[in-house]
């Protein structure tokens, strides 16, 4: 409470005596250092992406290289608006987990892209802050698959592994929630890059709200289901996004996976989406769409 009620008062010191550009901006933290993805390529272009938006002003935690001591890896999780997880790697210290979790909890918002979900599958309440996670060994009892079947979200308790994909292709993403903030006003399917699709993740899913879902085709080796794509959660007072999306700089040009982390990030930070805009050339579902932000 006493966390909240410093942060009003903030929030209005900042209305009374700063410009509105300056107050108006999120604080966010992209915590990177590790993961089986180029991400020495996709965090410089995730910052530039949120630069750009003129809505967040980014800071980045970088944790030691694989294999190097973790023992001092400690961002300041409780400075910012929203965290956002570049990162898939060694386990952090108890403290930071103990203080992530405690900044998600107290209304912290909190995103996962793409391999952060593969992150951490021996830290419980991680998984039940992002709600599916893949591989690291996930399986039935990591929680359900979450699957869209007839339109409806299943919970699927078969067992099997947590998480795979097929070949990287172009695939169309389907909005499920279209009255959600974050997808309002978008096309309600458009084809997103070359990208990993996501399947047969698994995950505790509690307060998980199916976004937007892609069919998984067997014949580029999918599930045969139709799987969450975006998804938000709710976590003690705080908000998640997740995309599994954007598995590289290619997965990342799309204009689809630019305009939905925008927002949802957005939303994590602040409940609200204020970034209602609908680019030009955001994609049908004929053809994708690629910007590329560091241009
Ligand atoms: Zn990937």
């Amino acid at each position: 409470m006493f966390r909240s009620a410093g942060l009003s008062a903030l929030l209005c010191l900042t209305a009374l005596f700063s410009t509105a550009d300056a107050g108006d901006k999120l604080k966010l933290l992209l915590v990177d250092g590790q993961n089986n993805h180029k991400w020495e390529q996709t965090s410089p272009f995730l910052i530039e992406l949120f630069e750009s938006s003129g809505r967040f002003s980014v800071d980045r935690a970088t944790s030691p290289a694989k294999g190097e001591d973790m023992s001092g890896f400690h961002p300041d999780f409780a400075k910012y608006d929203v965290v956002v997880s570049n990162y898939n790697g060694a386990l952090w210290p108890e403290q930071t987990r103990k203080d992530f979790v405690e900044f998600v909890k107290s209304g912290g918002g909190f995103v996962s892209v793409h391999a952060a979900n593969n992150s951490f599958p021996q830290w419980p309440e991680y998984n039940v802050i992002i709600g599916l996670g893949g591989w690291g060994g996930r399986n039935e009892n990591s929680g359900p698959y979450v699957r869209i079947r007839d339109g409806e979200v299943v919970l699927d308790k078969t067992p099997g592994r947590g998480g795979s994909h097929g070949s990287r292709h172009e695939f169309i993403v389907e909005t499920f929630d279209d009255e959600h903030p974050i997808m309002k006003g978008l096309p309600t399917a458009w084809k997103h890059t070359a990208d990993e699709l996501y399947d047969r993740l698994r995950g505790p899913a509690r307060n998980l709200n199916v976004l937007a879902t892609a069919y998984s085709d067997p014949g580029t080796r999918g599930s045969g289901e139709r799987e969450p794509m975006l998804m938000t959660l709710n976590y003690g007072d705080g908000r998640v996004f997740h995309t599994v999306l954007g598995h590289d700089l290619t997965a990342m040009q799309s204009v689809g996976f630019q305009v939905t982390l925008l927002r949802g990030t957005e939303w994590a930070a602040t409940g609200e989406v204020t970034l209602t805009d609908v680019p030009e050339n955001f994609p049908g579902k004929e053809e994708s769409s690629s910007r590329d932000v560091t241009k």
